[in-house]
């Protein structure tokens, strides 16, 4: 009898899910209502440090990043001990044909150059809005660059809609510059609750086990007012902060997966290479919990109008 209960205890599954933190569209130079653009990557920093959670950055030079004020923003990222990796330097989308891919590469390199030599780079590359190639010749030519130049994939395993709401966050204190943010903060940590346990879930449906997540947020003022809050919050879960190099070495990292159009977070890349399409549907059909479905960006915009966000 012991011996089942044991065996019972052993197939739950386990509570202690882990987390990287990954920061797009870094340093995102553009102007704020309330805190400025490097006040901002101040208070991410300092969030960090204060909760010793390590991040990685993905830089873009259309963002600010080729611009020296961008590059000590970066720099200031690197000598703190977090990495700094590629995110091309325009933020071009690999699905649209009007983007050649040899002009993608070059826009790449040109990014790379731009960021080699700062502290904390790192040879690993995430797609814009992780988009992979809308055809095969696309998608394989550019998993061929991106081996050739011995560069990863920045996989994302938890993807998030931060910007939607940072979006409703900055034009609210346009208008209103004294406005109560507590609203915009506890909806953002619903949404990112929600986003966690769905791609949690099929996480572990795809690969059978549990994975060390990467979460993709950006930077943003959202997170500049809120990143502590954020880590605070996945801990109070139970959930632990490990930093993106220890996330990335888990093999489900290396994957390059074959889906048409590429790309996605990793469980939705790997169900479409599969054909699999079940598990959002039944994902939905099993919660009665409105926040439950706050990962999908429309009832994440549904829930901000009607709260008047
Ligand atoms: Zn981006």
């Amino acid at each position: 009898m012991l011996r089942h209960l044991f065996c019972l205890v052993l197939a739950l599954p386990l509570a202690a899910q882990k987390m990287a933190l990954s920061l797009d569209d870094a340093p995102f130079l553009r102007p704020a209502p309330i805190l400025a653009a490097p006040a901002q990557h101040e208070a991410m920093r300092k969030a960090l440090k204060d909760r010793k959670v390590r991040a990685i950055l993905f830089a873009n030079g259309i963002n600010g990043g080729d611009t020296p004020e961008g590059k000590a923003i970066l720099q200031a990222w690197g000598v703190a001990g977090h990495l700094i990796a590629n995110h091309s330097y325009s933020h071009w989308d690999l699905n649209q044909d009007e983007v050649s891919l040899e002009a993608y590469e070059a826009d790449v390199l040109r990014e790379e150059a731009l960021i080699h030599d700062l502290p904390g780079f790192t040879k690993r590359y995430r797609y814009p809005f992780l988009r992979a190639g809308n055809t095969v010749a696309r998608r394989d030519g550019f998993y061929a660059f991106l081996k050739a130049r011995e560069n990863a994939i920045g996989h994302v395993s938890i993807d998030t809609a931060d910007y939607l709401l940072d979006e409703r966050l900055r034009k609210r204190l346009e208008k209103e510059p004294k406005a109560d943010l507590a609203p915009y903060r506890d909806l953002y940590l619903k949404h990112l609750w929600a986003c966690a346990r769905f791609y949690d879930a099929w996480s572990r449906e795809v690969f059978g086990r549990e994975i060390p997540h990467v979460i993709l947020m950006h930077c943003r003022l959202l997170n500049g007012l809120f990143l502590g809050d954020v880590i605070d919050f996945f801990r109070a879960k139970g959930w632990t902060w490990i930093s993106p190099a220890e996330a990335f070495k888990d093999p489900v990292y290396a994957l390059m997966p074959k889906n048409l159009p590429g790309g996605e977070a990793l469980a939705d890349a790997v169900s479409a290479e599969r054909g699999d399409q079940g598990f959002v549907k039944a994902w939905r059909a099993q919660t009665s919990d409105p926040d439950d479905l706050l990962f999908s960006e429309g009832r994440l915009t549904e829930r901000m109008d009607r709260s008047g966000l």
